[in-house]
């Protein structure tokens, strides 16, 4: 990402020349105060949205410029979203929710359908419908969905938002494990506790990016008062594996 502006109107400026690039396999979290630009720099990267100015470039491919059905298709074969609301077809099982992201992607396979449930830990699950599924189950079933055409970058907007303890760590485990697998992450969150399981950290400012660290800085700010998801030390070993991520 170069230099992106993102303006909404003349008074409006979500995005300032806002410049930084992940490394495939990376898990970088977004945080800022609310109306900094954090869900406007992941509907960009989403390729939900098309920035004012600047360059988005996706692997080799160049994402700003492409038309609405360009950036569709791009969208379905490259990227997988995960909304803190599910957005889940409520008449529809879990299965059948996953077989749909594989619909529109045009390949509809149900044996990969039913793996990437069994990887989320809902092998058990297939057939219930959200209804009855735990938010953080639901949840999971989000994240399959979002996997399921093997995309290249995983986007989260506050993935454990809307959940209790015990599933925003269920959810964060996970997350953790699909990286450890390979999967790219960008993820916005409100939380220290939820971005320290990350390996860098963005953080936004009045549509400007203002720092861009190691997500380890953030053990020096713990524990918080808005405290919620008990920091995990699971993937402390990846971290102290990795080379430094700083100052891209
Ligand atoms: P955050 O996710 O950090 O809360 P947003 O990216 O949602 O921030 O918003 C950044 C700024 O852009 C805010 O001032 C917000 O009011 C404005 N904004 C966001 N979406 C729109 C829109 N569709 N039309 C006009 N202004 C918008």
């Amino acid at each position: 990402m170069r230099r992106l502006t993102k303006r909404y109107d003349e008074r409006t400026t979500a995005l300032d020349r806002v410049s930084f690039s992940v490394t495939a396999g990376e898990w970088v979290s977004v945080m800022g105060p609310s109306g900094s630009g954090k869900t406007t720099l992941l509907n960009i990267l989403g390729c939900l949205d098309s920035p004012t100015s600047g360059s988005v470039k996706i692997r080799d491919a160049e994402i700003t410029g492409l038309g609405e059905e360009a950036l569709t298709k791009f969208r379905r074969e490259n990227i997988g979203l995960v909304f803190q609301q599910y957005h889940l077809i409520p008449y529809l099982s879990a299965l059948e929710n996953v077989l749909m992201a594989q619909y529109f992607s045009g390949v509809v396979d149900e044996n990969d359908a039913r793996h990437v449930l069994e990887e989320v830990g809902l092998g058990d699950r297939l057939g219930y419908r959200p209804a009855q599924l735990s938010g953080g189950e639901q949840q999971r079933v989000c994240i399959a969905r979002a996997l399921v055409n093997a995309p290249r970058l995983l986007l989260a907007d506050e993935p454990t938002g809307n959940l209790d303890t015990e599933n925003g760590r269920k959810v964060l485990d996970l997350l953790g494990k699909l990286n450890d697998d390979g999967n790219t992450i960008v993820m916005v969150t409100h939380s220290n506790e939820v971005a320290s399981r990350s390996d860098r950290l963005l953080r936004l400012v009045d549509a400007k990016l203002v720092s861009d660290s190691s997500s380890a800085i953030l053990a020096q700010e713990r524990p918080g008062p808005e405290s919620d998801i008990p920091a995990g030390n699971a993937r402390a070993g990846k971290k102290g594996n990795r080379k430094g991520v700083e100052g891209k």
